[in-house]
């Protein structure tokens, strides 16, 4: 999860390598050590926009599944500041007689999108290409995969720079990479050389779990030792085109980058501005410098010391990039922060509380009792890629869905550990549970054999029927329990029941639910005298775990208890534990209008106005899960400070509700439709109730069209 505290390291990093692009076109150390400057300029500061392709990957490619505008805004971006640069430079380009160049248009046109009008703005082409081909092809496929089509490129790319010496000597080589050199002057382009760090900056950003200091650190400088006897022997060989990309590069950024997030506090937004003006503006104060130098005669101080020189290039630098960044916050307008999925209406996930709400259920388990995170239906509404990859990343391993292809949706997530499937799958899917790792729960005994006919190897936890009388071998039914565990393709890893009333506390109930728990075990106890080895347990779901919290098992189904709410507002449990709510439901007011006294709201002219009435309509409706039965006041919505009543009928995409009484709403506002804290009039087991329901189906039917927005 993009952590806010960990992108203070990212921010403190992007303003060093400002300074360490810099160096590479002012080479402070040339005055003094050749040697030194080679490894300053060529190797070290190599790391610079490597760096800040992965950063961009970070923000860009990271939970591509929800945001596909995010790609098309960032080109956009992108292509503005590339425009403004172009701008800027172009007195410079005149002067040197940029445009007087022989084959002006088709060189034009190269340098637009691989080469840069002017020497180091290849890098914003490059940008927007590689993030372009790295959300390519981490859609297309995976992280895995698309890092390896990326590195692919990216040895194409090695083999045109640095190891350019090896190519040469091959003829076939040779003619390819004349082709590419016509193309682009350099294969550090966005084709080549973006990508890979891109898809990698996307990587860290879905897939982090904390690493250790040290170990990042050693990791970083072994690499970058690496890398410097790569770059030496490179040029001790003279293979090299170019010196911007070596095979070491790739762990070092690697390490490198995983340093970075570990410094964690408040962010540096500024500097993210600063940096990027650094970066577009040095050469001119390159530049402006020589001119001063000459001007006042300090040329030998100022330019011959090229350290004086490259402090002199920072300092400038430095200063009208402090001047342009105050302008700019002041005088532009802001640059909205990418949530635009608040715009209408969306599901805001409180990941602390899922994170609380864990912890404080695991602490609760027996030992050796492990959490399965039930996931099912969208992670009951609140989206299973949010969801489970949290989960993941906070160690959870085993997830519960209902069906095959939400299985293979949290593989492709990346989602690691057990996925077991609650509810029926077709045998002849019994290739996919095998290809995607999937625990398929047997639904009865013939359905046992006829998973088993299909000649496919596949993990499977045996249901239990115990009085359900759903899914499951029937608990008497010994002797085909015992059977399944000799059937070749089903490797048995688990055997389990559902409890069918213990949600109550009722004496009739309590009695019924311990008579399902003891069959159950009479049946463990004979299948023991038999010999088989019990494979691992599980009964309870979140009431189950609640009301009857003492089973010795491997594992607790928690669905409803991880989202932190109760199914209905009243039940009580035996063990109380404090769990919140992980899910509102949000949308905004996009009109106020009024409503004469006598007049009419929505279909069927449920509403009508007994005075004159101000009502706003929310861009929200039973479309998104709001139950229609919340109508003609049956719902109430929280604006500001005010709960104000659904009048008429709510549509599939549209509520109306009534706010003659209250001041100061407006077209903008945020109105909750269910709030995150358990104490709400507007919690979802209250709005559930209201309904005749139960919060766990509530929440169910959110997951369709609203998007997920992390709070
Ligand atoms: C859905 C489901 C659960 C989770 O139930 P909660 O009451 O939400 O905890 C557990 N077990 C099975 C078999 C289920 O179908």
């Amino acid at each position: 999860m993009n952590d806010k505290k960990s992108y203070t390291g990212i921010d403190g990093f992007r303003f060093l390598a400002a300074f360490f692009i810099i160096a590479i076109h002012t080479s402070p150390l040339s005055s003094f050590s050749e040697t030194g400057d080679f490894v300053l300029t060529r190797v070290f500061a190599r790391v610079a926009v490597p760096f800040f392709f992965m950063t961009s990957g970070f923000f860009l490619i990271s939970r591509y599944h929800y945001y596909p505008k995010k790609r098309r805004d960032f080109v956009k971006r992108t292509a503005f500041i590339y425009g403004i640069s172009i701008l800027i430079y172009l007195p410079v380009n005149i002067y040197n007689h940029y445009f007087e160049m022989d084959y002006l248009a088709p060189n034009f046109i190269k340098d637009i999108f691989f080469d840069g009008t002017f020497y180091h703005l290849w890098y914003l082409p490059a940008s927007a290409i590689g993030a372009e081909l790295a959300w390519f092809l981490v859609k297309k496929f995976d992280y895995k995969n698309a890092f390896t089509a990326s590195f692919v490129l990216y040895l194409i790319g090695l083999f045109g720079d640095s190891y350019y010496g090896f190519s040469e000597q091959i003829a076939g080589l040779k003619g390819f990479y004349g082709l590419v050199f016509q193309i682009s002057d350099y294969t550090r382009n966005g084709i080549f050389f973006a990508p890979v760090f891109f898809v990698m900056g996307g990587w860290f950003a879905d897939n982090r779990r904390s690493s250790f200091f040290s170990k990042s650190w050693r990791g970083f400088l072994i690499s970058f030792t690496l890398m410097i006897v790569e770059a030496f022997s490179l040029r001790h060989f003279g293979t090299q085109r170019h010196d911007s990309m070596y095979v070491c590069l790739i762990p070092c950024m690697y390490f490198l980058f995983q340093v970075i997030l570990q410094f964690q506090g408040k962010r540096l937004v500024k500097i993210r501005t600063i940096s990027l003006i650094l970066y577009i503006i040095h050469p001119m104060m390159i530049l402006g410098v020589r001119i001063f130098a000459k001007v006042v005669h300090l040329q030998k101080l100022l330019i011959e010391n090229s350290f004086l020189h490259y402090l002199m290039v920072c300092l400038a630098s430095m200063i009208v990039a402090f001047f342009v960044s105050y302008l700019h916050r002041n005088y532009l307008p802001k640059k909205k922060v990418y949530q635009s999925e608040k715009d209408r209406s969306y599901i805001e996930l409180n990941l602390k509380n899922l994170e609380h709400n864990v912890k404080v259920l695991q602490r609760a388990m027996k030992p050796r009792c492990k959490l399965m995170a039930v996931v099912k239906t969208e992670a009951y509404g609140h989206g299973a890629y949010e969801v489970s990859i949290h989960l993941n990343k906070m160690g959870v391993r085993a997830f519960a869905v209902a069906s095959v292809e939400e299985g293979i949706r949290l593989r492709e997530y990346g989602i690691k550990g057990e996925i077991l499937i609650l509810g029926y799958t077709a045998v002849h899917r019994a290739a996919d549970l095998r290809k995607y790792d999937l625990s398929q729960t047997l639904i009865d005994f013939d359905y046992a054999s006829a998973l088993n006919k299909q000649g496919i190897t596949v993990n499977v936890h045996i249901k239990i029927d115990t009085g359900m009388h759903r899914l499951g071998i029937a608990v008497e039914d010994t002797a085909k329990v015992k059977k399944v565990f000799t059937m070749k393709n089903l490797n048995v890893s688990g055997i389990f029941t559902h409890l069918s009333c213990s949600d109550s506390r009722c004496t009739d109930d309590v009695l019924f639910t311990k008579g399902q728990l003891g069959h159950f075990y009479e049946l463990l106890d004979e299948l023991k005298r038999n010999g088989i080895s019990i494979p691992r347990l599980h009964m309870q779901s979140s009431y189950g775990f609640l009301n009857y919290p003492d089973q010795i098992c491997s594992f607790v189904r928690v669905g409803i208890a991880l989202y932190g709410v109760k199914s209905s507002p009243m039940d009580d449990t035996v063990m109380k534990l404090d769990l919140r709510p992980v899910l509102s439901l949000k949308t905004r007011v996009i009109l106020i209008r009024f409503v004469k006294k006598g007049e009419y709201v929505g279909y069927g002219r449920s509403f009508f106005a007994e005075r004159d009435s101000r009502i706003a309509i929310l861009p929200i409706g039973y479309g998104d899960g709001v139950p229609r039965n919340l109508s003609n006041g049956n719902g109430k919505v929280r604006i500001g400070g005010y709960l104000v009543p659904v009048i008429g009928r709510v549509c599939m995409d549209q509520l109306a509700v009534d706010i003659t009484d209250t001041k100061d709403i407006m077209v903008g506002d945020t109105a909750v439709l269910i709030g995150d804290s358990a104490e709400d009039e507007i919690s979802a087991p209250v709005i559930a109730e209201s309904f005749g329901s139960i919060s766990n189906e509530l929440l169910c039917r959110m997951g369709a069209r609203l998007p997920v927005v992390v709070k």
